[in-house]
Parts: C-alpha cells; sequence; structure tokens
C-alpha cells in the first residue's frame, strides 16, 4: 500500500452523503488516466512480489506466545536505519547481494497491529538469472526485519494467529475488550492499525452493513468435538452496544467458529504478485488468463485450518476476509427485496473478463453482472470500450468506505485518489492496476489469491512459477478461459480440507490456439473459403462452451495427465475422462527448453518447479495439512478441535525453528513428512 496521508476521515453518515461525489470525481480521474495511458506501449516485463508477516513474542521460558502489537515501533526502527544493514544480524550471504547494488527491501504497514509488508527494493526484471535472486531477498527482508525486532519479538509467515480473539490475553500490550471502533467480543480496537483510515473502514464498513461482520467458519469435527457444536467462546449475555444484539439474533449459528471483527480477515497474511505489461493489451490478456488459476493456486498454498483456537473444516483464508470486510447492506444481500442485490462482498473471487481477446466467448461471462449503467455510459461516452467499462462500472457499485474531509475541496485531475478509494476497496483475486497520474510505470496486473508459505523458499518457489506461467502464457498464446461462474465454483471448492487432493477444478481441457476451422469451412465444400474474407474475424469457435472444459484434480492440471507419481504420492493424475492435459509443469519446462537459460539457472528452477509438482502430486504437504498433522500428534491434543494456548505455542516455535534454519542456509524443501517429524522432535525439545 502507498503512503497514507492524514486527514478527517468522516464517519459513516457523513461519508455516505459523500459517497456519489466520490465516486463521480473517480470516474473523472480514472478516464483521465485512460486517455494519458491507452497508448502506453514497451513498458518493461517487470514483476514484484509482497510477503505479509505476523510479529509474534516468543521465548522458550514464557508460557504463551503472543501478537505484539508493536507495528508503528518496528517500522519506525526500519525507516530510521539508513543501511538497515548496520547492525550485521543478517547472514552474509544475503547482505552481499546488497553490496552488490540491489537496493534494500522496502517493508510497509498493514491492517493488523501485529503485522508487516516487506517487498524488494525494485521490481524484479525478467531475467531468468533474476529469479534467482527472489529467495535470498526473501531470507533477507526477514532478516532486516527481525533485526529491528525485540530479541523475543519474531517475523513469522504463518496466514492467521492460531488463537487469535480466543478468551484470555493475546496480544502484547493486552488492551481490554471492546471498543467503539470495531465493538467486536472477541479482539480490542487496539488490534487494527491505529493510523485513522484503519479503524474508520471497520467502523464504516459496520455501520454500513447496519451490524457487525460475521465470520463464520465450519469447525472441524473430530473424534471428540461434541456435536452439534457451539462455539463456547461467545458471549450471549453482553449489553454494551447495540450491536451486542447481533449473537442473539442468530449470528452466531452451531458448528461455526463465530469471529465478528475485520481483523479475522484483514489480520491474515497472504503472498502477492504485481506484473507490468508491455502495453494495456496485454495487461488485459494477463488478467483474464490467470483468473482462472487463482482457485487451484489458492488450494494449492492452502495454509489456514485454525481460527480463534479451533480447527476449521477449511484450509484457506479467503472466505473469512470476504465475510470480514462485506459492507452490504440487507437490501444488498437480498435478505429484503429489493432491486440492487448484490451477489458478492467487495472482497472477492472477480466477476468479469476483460480481455479484446477474440477467443473471449461471450458465454464465458457472467449474464447476471450488477453494474452502475450510468457509470459505464459516463466511461463510453469518454471513450473507453465496453468491456473495460464494464469491469470498473461493476467495481463502482460500491461506496467508497473512508474518505477524509480534506480530499473533497475540488477535484484535482493530476491525482488518482478517488478512482484509488474505490478500486483498492475492491479486493479481487485479480487486480488491473492503471499507471499512477504521472504516467511513469505501466499498466499492471495484480495476483492475488495465494496464501502466504511458512518458509522463504515456498514463497519464492511460487513467485517464480507465476512468473514462468505467465511468460508460458504469452509465449504461447495460451487460453484458459471458462465461465467466470466456474471460477467462483471453483474459488469455493479451494476451500474444502485438502482440497489440492481431495477435489477436482473446472479447466480447460485445450490450451493451445489451435486455428480452428470455421463452420462453413469445416465440411465439404466450404474449405474453399477464401481466407482473407475472414481476415479480420476470430476463428469461430465450435461447439458448445460446456465442451470446452472438464472437472480436473489439481495434479491433472499441474503434472499432466501424463504423469507418473512416484511412490509416496497419494493423488492420481490419470484422468478418469481419458482426455489428455499437458500440465501446467511441462510447459513451463518446455518453454524453458526452448528458451536460452544456463544450465545453474535451469538447475535452481527446477527445484521451485519440484515444489509445485510435489504439492500437487501429494508428495508434499500443504501448511494447511502440515498444521493439522502437528496439531493431532500433539501429546496435549484432546481431539476435540481445540487449539490450546500450549499447542499454539509449540506450533508458533515450531515455526520460528523452521525459519531460523532456513535463515542458516538449512532450508527446508518443502514440509513433507520428514519435516514435521523433525518439527516434532524440536517441539519435544522447546516442552523441556
Ligand atoms: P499494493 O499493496 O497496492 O499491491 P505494493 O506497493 O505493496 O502495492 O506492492 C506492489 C508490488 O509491485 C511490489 O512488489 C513492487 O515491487 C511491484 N512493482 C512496483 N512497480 C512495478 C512495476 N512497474 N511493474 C511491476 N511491478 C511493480
Ligand atoms: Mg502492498
Ligand atoms: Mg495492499
Ligand atoms: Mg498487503
Ligand atoms: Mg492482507
Ligand atoms: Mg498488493
Amino acid at each position: 500500500m502507498g503512503l497514507l496521508a492524514l486527514g478527517t476521515a468522516l464517519d459513516w453518515p457523513e461519508a455516505k452523503k459523500q459517497a456519489h461525489l466520490v465516486r463521480s470525481w473517480g470516474i473523472k480521474q480514472l478516464l483521465e488516466i485512460w486517455n494519458k495511458a491507452k497508448g502506453k506501449e514497451r513498458d518493461a516485463m517487470l514483476w514484484g512480489d509482497e510477503v505479509e508477516y505476523l510479529v509474534v513474542t516468543y521465548s522458550e521460558q514464557d508460557p504463551k506466545v503472543l501478537l505484539s502489537l508493536r507495528q508503528a515501533d518496528i517500522l519506525t526502527a526500519l525507516a530510521n536505519d539508513t543501511s538497515l544493514l548496520a547492525k550485521g544480524g543478517c547472514v552474509p550471504e544475503l547482505q552481499h547481494i546488497h553490496r552488490n547494488g540491489e537496493p534494500l527491501p522496502v517493508f510497509h504497514p498493514e491492517f493488523g497491529r501485529f503485522m508487516l509488508e516487506a517487498t524488494p527494493g525494485k521490481p524484479w526484471g525478467i531475467e531468468f538469472k533474476e529469479l534467482l535472486n527472489v529467495e535470498p531477498n526473501m531470507k533477507l527482508r526477514r532478516c532486516i526485519a527481525k533485526d529491528h525486532m525485540l530479541p523475543n519479538e519474531h517475523p513469522i509467515t504463518l496466514t492467521t494467529f492460531p488463537r487469535l480473539g480466543s478468551p484470555g490475553v493475546f496480544t502484547e500490550p493486552a488492551y481490554p475488550i471492546s471498543g467503539p471502533k470495531l465493538r467486536s467480543q472477541f479482539v480490542p480496537d487496539e488490534i487494527a492499525n491505529p493510523h485513522i483510515r484503519f479503524p474508520t473502514l471497520a467502523a464504516n464498513i459496520r455501520s454500513r452493513r447496519g451490524r457487525k461482520v460475521q465470520v463464520n467458519v465450519p469447525v472441524f469435527r473430530d473424534e471428540n468435538t461434541p456435536w452439534p457444536w457451539k462455539d463456547p467462546t461467545v458471549n450471549y449475555d453482553l449489553h454494551q452496544w447495540p450491536e451486542d444484539d447481533d449473537v442473539r439474533n442468530g449470528a452466531a449459528p452451531d458448528n461455526f467458529i463465530h469471529m465478528d471483527a475485520m481483523a479475522f480477515g484483514m489480520g491474515s497474511c497472504c503472498l502477492q504478485i504485481t506484473f507490468q505489461a508491455k502495453n494495456i493489451t496485454e495487461g488485459r490478456q494477463m488478467y483474464d488468463q490467470l483468473s482462472p488459476l487463482g482457485p487451484v493456486l489458492l488450494a494449492l498454498t492452502a495454509a489456514t485450518p485454525i481460527y480463534k483456537g479451533f480447527l476449521a473444516d477449511t484450509d484457506v483464508r479467503w472466505n473469512q476476509i470476504s465475510k470480514a470486510v462485506d459492507d452490504r447492506t440487507p437490501e444488498e444481500l437480498g435478505e429484503k427485496n429489493d432491486r440492487w442485490r448484490i451477489p458478492k462482498s467487495r472482497y472477492a473471487s472477480n466477476s468479469t473478463y476483460i480481455s479484446t481477446d477474440a477467443r473471449l466467448r461471450p458465454e464465458y461471462f457472467d449474464p447476471d453482472l450488477v453494474i452502475d449503467e450510468d457509470i459505464k455510459q459516463q466511461l463510453l461516452d469518454g471513450g473507453m470500450d465496453d468491456r473495460l467499462a464494464t469491469h470498473f462500472a461493476h467495481l463502482f457499485i460500491r461506496d467508497p468506505i473512508v474518505i477524509f474531509n480534506e480530499d473533497l475541496q475540488e477535484l484535482d485531475l493530476s491525482k488518482t485518489d478517488h478512482f484509488e478509494n474505490i478500486q483498492s476497496t475492491n479486493w479481487q483475486h485479480m487486480r488491473f492496476k492503471p499507471p499512477p497520474a504521472d504516467n511513469s510505470i505501466g499498466w499492471r496486473v495484480e495476483f492475488r489469491p495465494m496464501e502466504i508459505q511458512i518458509t522463504d523458499f515456498e514463497n519464492a518457489a511460487l513467485s517464480v512459477f507465476m512468473v514462468l506461467i505467465t511468460r508460458v502464457i504469452l509465449s504461447y498464446n495460451l487460453n484458459f478461459y471458462i465461465p467466470i461462474l466456474r471460477v467462483d465454483e471453483n474459488m469455493e471448492t479451494a476451500h474444502a480440507r485438502d482440497a489440492v487432493l481431495e477435489r477436482k477444478f473446472w479447466f480447460r481441457k485445450n490450451l493451445f490456439p489451435t486455428s480452428r476451422p470455421s463452420r462453413s469451412s469445416a465440411g465439404g465444400s466450404g474449405s474453399s473459403t477464401p481466407r482473407s474474407a475472414h481476415a479480420s474475424r476470430p476463428a469461430t469457435p465450435i461447439g458448445p462452451v460446456e465442451d470446452e472444459y472438464r472437472l480436473m484434480t489439481v495434479n491433472e492440471i499441474i503434472n499432466g495427465t501424463a504423469y507418473a507419481c512416484p511412490e509416496g504420492a497419494n493423488n492420481d493424475s490419470t484422468s478418469d475422462s481419458g482426455e489428455d492435459f499437458p500440465g501446467l509443469i511441462p510447459l513451463v519446462e518446455s518453454y524453458l527448453d526452448s528458451v536460452n537459460v544456463d544450465v545453474v539457472t535451469r538447475c535452481e528452477l527446477g527445484t521451485y518447479l519440484d515444489l509445485i509438482r510435489k504439492r500437487a502430486s501429494g508428495e508434499l504437504w500443504t501448511a494447511a495439512k502440515w498444521i493439522r498433522e502437528f496439531v493431532k500428534s500433539h501429546p496435549k491434543y484432546q481431539g476435540d478441535s481445540v487449539v490450546s494456548e500450549e499447542i499454539e505455542k509449540d506450533l508458533v516455535g515450531a515455526v520460528i525453528k523452521v525459519g531460523e534454519r532456513e535463515q542458516q542456509g538449512k532450508g527446508f524443501r518443502g514440509l513433507e513428512c520428514e519435516g514435521v517429524k523433525d518439527l516434532g522432535k524440536l517441539m519435544g525439545k522447546f516442552r523441556a
């Protein structure tokens, strides 16, 4: 996120009155950028990752692990340290890179006051060799972050803190619950970054909804889990805020872990990748082609099996964030009959395609996409094409949530603040980022669904894989289109426990841009139709859209149907339907074979591809599975879905140990069985 200006944030009743103005200025700013940048050409192929951390306090002698709320102090310490490396705590090989001229990493605030974000100092280029700098750079970021923390503070890359919101103290320092902004019965207001933007965001979402957010996640039913299960941490007898009625009005159904604040979603960590395209056309193509990959990568990176001290029946964070920022009113939710029903939260998988690709069939669109027709008309009048206008007219159905009074004096077309206000609070799994107002950089596409991984090796592997797959898509002009509603379905599927091995995803059967014969040329004398007659027309797609895709396992999608699973893998890639599919990894491999990569680089890239391959086949475990196994095999686990403070401490301790070993160069190459046993031993050591 960018720098946060200070100002007077309007509370919801006031902000609501200005929503229309902000939207209309936002559209004018968008048209300004569009007109300035639509013809921008030959931007470099750059990309960058974002890694988010939780900051925890941990030491062997303390009985508990806590979330440290010192984000501001840590960021200040980082900002005031001009060399960043001066303390010398970081391993020499890592420092070396930066002596060679690579700029130092950049640290950013995040929603949770216990979070940090770090990006490389400048975006990565497309040189294959440069891909090898990603992992050391991520390790260096973690090391520098740790270097600017207290000795008992640690940056860890778990997606969520296991007992966030559990009864008892879980933050350092501790604060009373509950506060006027969040009105949560589980977390204090101080859990959020204190910059006025964040508490206002949370308060205005709650206020717009007319009640607290309801983040309900199904509990995992283990042998000794009472059933039906009632969340034992819910208090039905609070009478401090009107919102305390929510649970008495059914907000906390049986068999669900109940959470009631934005922090339960936006307090989760993820791994995001931003690509710069050479021009807007390529950016729109990347946006569309990466879209159907979102749910597959979500399942492959699953890392979120615990909420509020209980094992959940889902493995990923996505829907919880979606619910945690769902500002829809009862009317918009369809609870009262109204013309303006909005089917999704403003944090959700994306709802439309935007490319000018001739292969984009009308059948792939959602026929019921909700858009603001007036906004669309303004964009069309301003010269934007229908598809892109539709995309933005969909984003602009949302109200701006945080409005600063100072920004409402006059419209400044040399800025993009009002546009960004709406754009940056539409948290979809892809984001199409126009150039900034000064046009200094190009059109970018952000890939947002991935869960953060415990080790930097894994985070680097997934980042590099996404870069390579993007190169493959562009080089081979691959076609991943399926109906957007199938992508939505896949996103739900990705939530299932061990979806990576147990579920199937809708996926396109033929990725190659075969020049299909048109209907008329397909048979008999039709073949004599002169080519030139159709020169400017796309090849007519034949057959119903439903025949273009089928259900596949992640193993089929990633490794292909020809992949022979080695022993130890528990996922079968042979297709039920008998239809061959090449697999994304073999496509990446053949792409790498076709370009000039030196042996060493190729070999290193191979270790990253190996991780992806083995995750998909089940030879390696997702973090979600590893965490579940850790909890299950913990001597104090009662088989009742409860993740106690003691288990939490050992789990976080094990994660810190993995990180320390990785920093020392003894990195894990995936969280396999061996790793779990190993960590079991480490755990034993901690528990004295
Ligand atoms: P946000 O939080 O809004 O997504 P950040 O600034 O935190 O934005 O992260 C943006 C990412 O994009 C970083 O990894 C950064 O290195 C990368 N990036 C910056 N400029 C470019 C560019 N011109 N092309 C591609 N990636 C870029
Ligand atoms: Mg960021
Ligand atoms: Mg951000
Ligand atoms: Mg972030
Ligand atoms: Mg986040
Ligand atoms: Mg981002």
